[in-house]
């Protein structure tokens, strides 16, 4: 397709989702006695407080460079193509979210936090295993739904006497499958917490938030001397409060109805980073229809923008049927400025 007719097509679809949009937010509003339905319940103030003053300008950053990501702290590296492969990689962290394909620099991250059993998320979890004992990297850990606990270790064992290893073991690679399911919690090495909550596809999934630990003096100690402080300190007072800091969520594939659902979690919404799916940005594949295959429509996150206190958002999971060009152009027609000010599209692969 031509580049005018692109956009030709793109700002009548741009009316349609407005439309959609405009047709979701009076839903929300009549439902607003729920909570999940209302705005959610304000960010911490250290949070809200670096969004007008980065938000903008970390995106368009972002945007202009791609295979090496930099948002909110955090590198990222990494692929994600609907229906081909998702692995989000937070190399500092040491963390990878899903392995459709197992990239080179996914076998360097110990942890994998997996969503969902399509195999374009999971697709690379032998090769994954076979590459960091090969390396002598050592034993990798997945955490994954547990309703996949079971099969996923079976598989690993099959592919490890496949590749002539006899199988033996749990998994035939050392390596220990994790189930974790939404109100469990797991401290990785790098000290980070992670947390799963539930989303709604088309098999049984979750996404993860991640969360540092910051310290801050107790509120009564606030203004005292320091060589008090100090002293209560080699003492045996605990001086400090510890805080958990939502620092990044990721949705995995899901549809708008997580934005719906009174279980979601508010951190979802306040975490510095949120990665989120968003797999149809035109009516080839209509709204109605994207809820039906378990995905997200960018007429979800218009209708939902006013939820979204986080500092950048780093959209996923596009589908292939678009180019990088047709994605872009897209974003800018169909996202309100405020939103598509923190929204930062996820390009590698795209042609
Ligand atoms: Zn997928
Ligand atoms: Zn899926």
């Amino acid at each position: 397709m031509q580049t005018s007719s692109v956009m030709q097509a793109m700002k009548g679809f741009a009316e349609k989702v407005k439309d959609k949009a405009a047709e979701l937010r009076a839903e929300l509003s009549e439902a607003a006695s729920t909570p999940a339905l209302s705005t959610p319940s304000a960010a911490p103030a250290s949070i809200v407080g670096q969004l007008a003053s980065e938000s903008s300008e970390a995106a368009r950053a972002a945007s202009a460079r791609q295979l090496g990501l930099h948002l909110c702290g955090h590198d990222i590296e990494g692929v994600s193509i609907a229906g081909q492969e998702t692995c989000i990689i937070l190399p500092r962290i040491k963390v990878a979210v899903d392995l459709g394909r197992c990239p080179q620099r996914s076998v360097y991250q110990g942890t994998v936090l997996i969503t969902h059993g399509h195999l374009d998320h999971i697709g690379g979890l032998p090769c994954h295993a076979s590459s960091r004992a090969l390396l002598g990297l050592g034993a990798p850990r997945y955490v994954v739904p547990p309703h996949y606990a079971a099969r996923i270790k079976a598989w690993l064992k099959m592919a490890h006497d496949l590749e002539g290893g006899g199988g033996e073991g749990e998994c035939g690679w050392p390596c220990e499958v994790l189930p974790m399911q939404p109100g469990e919690e797991l401290v990785l090495p790098s000290g980070h917490v992670v947390r799963p909550f539930a989303t709604t596809h088309t098999l049984p999934s979750q996404g993860y938030i991640l969360y540092t630990y910051r310290k801050k003096l107790k509120a009564e100690l606030v203004g005292r001397e320091a060589a008090e402080i100090k002293a209560l300190r080699e003492a045996g007072e605990e001086v400090t409060d510890t805080y958990q800091i939502p620092e990044a969520a990721f949705t995995g594939d899901t549809s708008g109805e997580l934005f719906e659902s009174p279980d979601a979690p508010a951190d979802l919404y306040r975490a510095r980073l949120l990665v989120v799916e968003l797999t149809f940005l035109d009516d080839a594949v209509s709204w109605e229809q994207a809820r039906e295959r378990g995905h997200m429509h960018i007429a979800d996150l218009v209708a939902h923008a006013h939820k979204f206190h986080n500092e950048a958002i780093l959209l996923t999971h596009f589908s292939p049927r678009y180019s990088r060009a047709e994605i872009l152009a897209a974003l800018e027609a169909n996202m309100p400025p405020s939103l598509r000010a923190k929204c930062v599209p996820f390009l590698n692969g795209f042609r």
